[in-house]
């Protein structure tokens, strides 16, 4: 009972939030550490072209293994990353890898993929991030083409004309915008067209039930021909089922990713799925 925890008869917190801000400090403790020792892996989640099914790239998602065998999920330490400013260092690791996968992969034959990062939008935010990117492109040497920087909402909306600015110099380095999340965040459709990006990736909660419930397909619906008006590409995230990319299809959708196709997977297992699947819909 709180009167004999508490001095004053009172806690500030509940065991719950006790428990998840332990949790976070030592995550933050381990994180500089993770980081130096270079403890992070890429996972990537194919991305398919709607109507012939071919792979056209992937999404590259962070994972963390623990040393007890479990793998810590992005969600519960890109946070805590953003909090205590690691997540520069940490994204600029991310952005490395990605484009030393793309030139390893085209070394060992596979044909060019267009990879997709995401950017915290504190790192977007950050003075040396266009050189972050620029050094990591000339480094790998890949043609930048293959590269996607998929950011949020929340990073571009703000200050949009110092977002549009940096969109517009990271596109002349070659590579692909992409607005992850889209229509979750602060959005702001004025200021939506001011902004230069060449993807809107629709959120998966809008994708989840479009099979089942007819309000998430107008959603749906509205936002892939929104798209298509502004003249970018749109991707569905979160496809599940055969019916939801059926649905995804006749909507007239250009891309797709979700666990119907494929979960995240090691970079070698995806080379393997890559050769498997451009078999099986050659
Ligand atoms: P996101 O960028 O929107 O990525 C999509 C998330 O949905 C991924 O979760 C992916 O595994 C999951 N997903 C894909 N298909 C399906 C599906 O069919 N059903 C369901 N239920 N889920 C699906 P993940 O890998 O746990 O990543 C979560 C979020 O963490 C990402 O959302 C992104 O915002 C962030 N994140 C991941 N990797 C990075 C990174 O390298 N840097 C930064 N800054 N953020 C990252
Ligand atoms: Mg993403
Ligand atoms: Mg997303
Ligand atoms: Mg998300």
């Amino acid at each position: 009972d709180a009167r004999e925890r508490g001095h004053a008869g009172y806690q500030f917190f509940t065991p719950a939030i006790q428990n998840r801000i332990q949790r976070a400090i030592a995550i933050e403790q381990k994180l500089r550490q993770g980081i130096e020792q270079n403890e992070f892996e890429l996972h990537y989640q194919p991305v398919v072209d709607t109507r012939s099914r071919r792979i056209v790239g992937a999404e590259a998602l962070i994972r963390w293994p623990q040393a007890n065998g479990e793998v810590m999920q992005p969600d519960e330490f890109i946070q805590v990353a953003e909090a205590n400013g690691v997540i520069n260092q940490l994204g600029a690791w991310v952005i490395q890898e990605a484009c030393r996968q793309v030139r390893q992969w085209r070394m060992q034959g596979m044909p060019p993929l267009r990879i997709a990062v995401n950017v915290s939008p504190i790192q977007f935010r950050s003075r040396n991030f266009y050189q972050c990117v620029a050094d990591a492109l000339a480094a790998s040497g890949i043609d930048p083409n293959c590269l996607e920087l998929e950011v949020t909402e929340s990073a571009v909306m703000k200050q949009v004309d110092e977002a549009s600015q940096t969109l517009s110099s990271l596109k002349n380095l070659g590579l692909q915008i992409s607005l992850d999340d889209f229509g979750t965040g602060y959005s702001s459709l004025s200021r939506l067209a001011r902004l230069p990006f060449d993807k809107l990736k629709v959120d998966q909660s809008f994708i989840r039930n479009i099979d089942t419930d007819s309000r998430s397909l107008a959603i749906a619906e509205t936002v892939i021909a929104l798209g298509k008006r502004l003249g970018v590409k749109v991707v569905a995230e979160g496809i599940e089922t055969e019916a939801a990319f059926n649905l995804l299809r006749k909507c007239d959708c250009d891309l797709g990713q979700g666990y119907l196709l494929s979960k995240p997977m090691p970079a070698e297992q995806f080379r393997q799925w890559h050769q498997e699947h451009m078999l099986a819909v050659s």
